[in-house]
């Protein structure tokens, strides 16, 4: 059954590895004694024809296994073949010194210990096969070369027992080894297996015996490397949830495991897996044949969705597939799985079949989908930052206060992206109180609240965080800022879901001393009756109607009772986007409160603006 193309397991390698190891050493040993040994026989006068043709044959066998070994070009194959045939060289050397009358006395233990080093690290079977040549060599070595020198006056039925038992030590010594040869090489084998069913039980999935992510990643690394180009297809199942429901968990179960058969038996699957969930992905051969990448897309999806029998009856799947290249290694891995993910999500979204990831429809969705993997290591990596922009009085223009603002520094993007962009994902993935904590955290390090005021910015979603006020006293607990020294903004969303809920939470509040501020006053559709609805001291009247106040006499207006509602209802006002000075002097004719916007100071990181407070003073 076609899952994966897996590369040699780790254990595989480490025994391969060694072999090699062994036969480098080996072979570049086996040079060296060679020639110093050659060196002794010129240098002592003993050399002769026969010797120097021996060495020279060694000398060629070793250097073709070093060579191979150091190639990689089998080794095994090589390393016993080059033994075998020193083995068989050595014989017939040391046979034909016999015959030639050059035995030397000390040559008798040689003949019995340079073969057995020859053949002690080669396969089992090598060594019991050559076992009988070894002993049938000594025997006829012994009897006919050595006897005469080592028991010269001895009956010849001693001679012949002590050549017999020569012969059978020589033997029995590479039988032994071969016993040993095979202890270890079932040890390595079993050792493979075991390592290798950990490695396969650590890279599939335990449901579907497709790879897992994890594995799924390091194949598409590996493809991706070796191919330069790497097509991917990301496969989400429709409504997989109520299926799920409906005939419950082992049905379930059974679904996924036949959807993930269906995509193995796929042509031009080289990898499949399942990433999580009714997730799945596949990486798909560099080369397609005659088909189009349409063709092999459509026949995945034909394959996936055909509908399973049941013995209640018949289960219809549904699957969106999103398909996406990789072009060059530059490119990151994960980047090409989103693109895939975010062209998934449109043929989701339109009801299509499969769709094929196109930059310039995609891009926007990929960045959104981007900034919701990244924003959360950010948090944790310390890249948001507290910012803050200073409120003042409109009349005195004495700073009395300042808004908290979000800042992603060192994203590692072209842009660091603007509060717009994040706080949206942020909202949506309710990461946006572990951005409050943090970035109050870090501006009540800084500030000095006694004499004024920080405003917070808190959506519906926050606020109904069963321990929003719990943490949010213990926060200021932790920097000895009193509460009646925060405000907090709100928006009128606030009013649309959980109203007596947040209603509560925010008349919690203000009775332990904050003010609540309804923040961007005049950008929603039913900002008076909020008047009436929410525990409001404050209104922060949005920046369009400062804008728009140049344009007509009657915008002037509209922001002129803007201000008055506020003062009518015994609301403090405060007037945003203040970005000139003839602005700040008309809305303080106008009878605004306070003043917030460029001109009086942008935004600025919490720990820049406190270096400049600290030279000032
Ligand atoms: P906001 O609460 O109304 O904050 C004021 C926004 O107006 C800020 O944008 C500020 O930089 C901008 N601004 C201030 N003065 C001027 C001006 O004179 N001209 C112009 N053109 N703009 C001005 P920013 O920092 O981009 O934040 C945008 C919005 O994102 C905020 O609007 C707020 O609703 C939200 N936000 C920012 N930080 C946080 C946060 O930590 N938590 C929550 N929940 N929302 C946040
Ligand atoms: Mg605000
Ligand atoms: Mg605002």
């Amino acid at each position: 059954m076609k899952v994966v193309h897996f590369h040699t397991s780790s254990a595989e390698q480490g025994v391969s590895d060694r072999a090699r190891l062994i036969a480098l050493c080996t072979g570049a040993l086996g040079l060296f004694i060679n020639f110093f040994v050659c060196g002794v026989y010129i240098l002592s006068g003993e050399s002769n024809a026969l010797v120097l043709s021996e060495v020279a044959v060694y000398a060629l066998i070793l250097a073709v296994i070093t060579t191979c070994a150091f190639r990689r070009y089998r080794i095994k194959q090589t390393f016993t073949a080059g033994l075998l045939a020193i083995f068989v060289v050595f014989w017939v050397g040391t046979l034909i010194e016999g015959i030639t009358e050059q035995t030397a006395p000390f040559d008798f233990p040689l003949v019995l210990f340079v073969p057995l080093f020859l053949v002690i690290i080669l396969h089992h079977r090598v060594l019991f096969a050559t076992a009988p040549i070894q002993a049938a060599c000594v025997y006829f070595y012994t009897c006919e070369f050595a006897i005469l020198d080592i028991g010269p006056n001895w009956l010849p039925s001693d001679q012949n027992a002590y050549a017999l038992m020569m012969s059978a030590f020589s033997g029995f010594s590479f039988c032994a080894l071969g016993i040993v040869a095979f202890a270890r090489e079932r040890a390595d084998a079993k050792m493979i297996e075991v390592i290798a069913e950990k490695e396969t039980l650590a890279s599939t999935d335990g449901l579907t015996g497709l790879l897992n992510r994890r594995a799924f990643m390091d194949e598409l690394r590996h493809l991706w490397s070796v191919h330069k180009t790497v097509r991917i297809a990301f496969i989400d199942l429709d409504h997989f949830k109520p299926l799920n429901d409906q005939y419950g968990h082992s049905v379930g179960d059974q679904i996924l495991c036949k959807v993930a058969d269906r995509i193995r038996s796929v042509p031009f699957v080289a990898a499949a897996a399942r990433l999580g969930g009714d997730e799945f992905a596949v990486v798909l051969e560099k080369d397609l044949g005659s088909q189009s990448i349409d063709d092999v897309l459509s026949l995945l999806h034909q394959t996936i969705v055909s509908d399973i029998r049941w013995e209640s009856g018949v289960i219809t799947i549904g699957t969106s597939i999103g398909y996406a290249e990789g072009k060059t290694v530059r490119q990151s891995l994960s980047g090409l799985l989103r693109s895939a993910d975010t062209a998934m999500r449109r043929a989701k979204g339109s009801r299509s079949d499969w769709a094929v990831f196109n930059p310039r429809i995609d891009n926007a969705a990929l960045a959104t989908s981007t900034l919701e993997v990244e924003l959360k290591s950010a948090i944790q990596n310390g890249q948001i930052k507290a910012a803050i922009q200073p409120i003042a009085d409109a009349k005195s223009r004495k700073v009395v206060a300042h808004e908290l603002l979000t800042r992603w520094t060192d994203s590692g993007f072209e842009r660091d992206p603007s509060p717009k962009d994040f706080i949206p994902i942020a909202e949506k993935l309710g990461l946006l109180n572990e951005i409050l904590w943090v970035t109050l955290d870090e501006a009540l390090a800084h500030l000095d609240l006694r004499e004024q005021k920080l405003a917070i910015n808190a959506s519906p979603a926050q606020l109904l965080a069963s321990d929003f006020l719990e943490t949010l006293l213990s926060v200021l607990g932790r920097h000895d800022v009193r509460p009646s020294a925060i405000t907090i903004e709100i928006t009128e969303e606030v009013a649309f879901r959980n109203v007596e809920r947040n209603v509560a939470i925010l008349e919690e509040a203000r009775s332990l001393g904050m003010t609540i501020a309804l923040d961007d006053f005049g950008t929603g559709y039913s900002s008076l009756s909020m008047l009436d609805t929410l525990p409001l001291d404050k209104l922060k009247i949005d920046q369009s109607f400062v804008r728009k106040s140049d344009q007509s006499a009657q915008s002037k207006s509209i922001l002129l009772a803007a201000i008055r509602l506020a003062k009518q209802l015994g609301l403090e006002s405060c007037v945003e986007g203040i970005e000139t000075q003839k602005f700040a002097a008309r809305v303080a004719v106008l009878g605004a409160d306070t003043i917030q916007g460029y001109w009086l100071g942008r935004p600025q990181l919490v720990k820049d603006a406190h270096q400049q407070l600290q030279i000032a003073s």
